[in-house]
């Protein structure tokens, strides 16, 4: 049994707390430098629809890096496995989330796996659409289903501030660009890319897409089929092997769970045929993942046997 009362859940959030001044605020994308260090919420969603909280749960923040799963189930849908990892791989990578170093030494140019920029940014340029306002309304709309609320959105000022100092992903692009991995306008590429890393959600939503891939792509309040069970799959792989960056190895052994990072301090797990988790805490570590956020799910698997090894 998992916990379900929010003061019980309210004192693992405080203990976890007490990490964020270890942790730093992410300013390479200038609106997210505006975060409170000390912020931390979680939400978690069970299948019968009950919901336990702690902490500012109605606090609203992008999915960053978290949205690259969300890309990445759209690419799966729109091409096929065989199509899409024909052009991005499957491995793991010990480089940080943005590094170009690879890319040279790959034959042929292929990124490394979905969840760093440069496999994210082909990933993206997969999504079909007749312009980028209909490609970023796919991704918004699937975002919507997976959370179950309609009023989900991106905040273009975060967009815009990344877009406007997105200098590295640019190269990655180009980088893919010069090798004919993508064929399309950089700058139209960046313009949905930070608009997908843009989308706004708060711990509940996110909390309930985690429940989503923790039911294979089945929304347990509405009985649909959000995404595929294998596209489910694929992506929750993916969130064990790749989802905490360069820090995946160790947070299966110290927590074992699927779950997906981004800047902006969110992290969704999904706990499988369980539960969804969404939690919110913007002072990283120097790997880019929430440290408090991670200290609270070493709290909670530790205590509740999380772990799916
Ligand atoms: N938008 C961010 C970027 O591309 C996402 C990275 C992240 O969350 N790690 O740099």
């Amino acid at each position: 049994m998992f916990c379900k009362s929010s003061k019980e859940l309210l004192n693992y959030v405080e203990e976890a707390r007490s990490v964020s001044k270890d942790g730093v605020v992410a300013n390479y994308i200038p609106a997210l430098a505006q975060a409170k260090q000390n912020d931390l919420s979680i939400a978690i969603r069970y299948p019968d629809s009950t919901c336990v909280s702690a902490g500012d749960v109605g606090k609203i923040f992008t999915l960053q890096s978290i949205s690259k799963v969300i890309s990445l189930a759209l690419a799966l849908i729109d091409h096929g496995a065989d199509y899409v990892f024909e052009r991005v791989g499957m491995e793991p990578t010990g480089d940080p989330f943005n590094s170009i170093a690879k890319l040279e030494n790959l034959a042929p140019t292929k990124p490394l796996n979905p969840m760093i920029n440069a496999g994210a940014l082909l990933v993206t340029h997969l999504i079909n659409g007749q312009s980028v306002e209909d490609r970023v309304r796919r991704l918004v709309t699937l975002v919507r289903e997976l959370a179950g609320d309609n009023a989900i959105g991106f905040c273009p000022k975060i967009a815009q501030s990344e877009f406007a100092t997105a200098h590295l992903n640019r190269a990655l692009s180009y980088f893919l660009k010069q090798h004919k991995r993508i064929n399309e306008d950089v700058d139209q590429l960046l313009a949905l890319y930070t608009k997908q890393c843009a989308i706004e959600v708060n711990c509940s939503q996110l909390a309930q897409i985690g429940l989503v891939f923790a039911q294979d792509g089945l929304n347990p309040v509405t009985k649909r089929q959000v995404i595929p069970t294998e596209v489910a799959r694929i992506c929750k792989t993916f969130m064990v092997t790749c989802g905490m960056y360069n820090a995946s190895g160790e947070f299966a052994i110290r927590i074992g769970i699927p779950a997906k990072s981004g800047v902006s301090g969110g992290i969704m797990a999904a706990v499988p045929g369980k539960f969804g988790i969404g939690i919110f805490g913007p002072a990283l570590d120097e790997k880019g993942n929430s440290i408090a956020g991670l200290r609270l799910l070493e709290l909670l698997s530790s205590q509740y046997q999380l772990s799916m090894f």
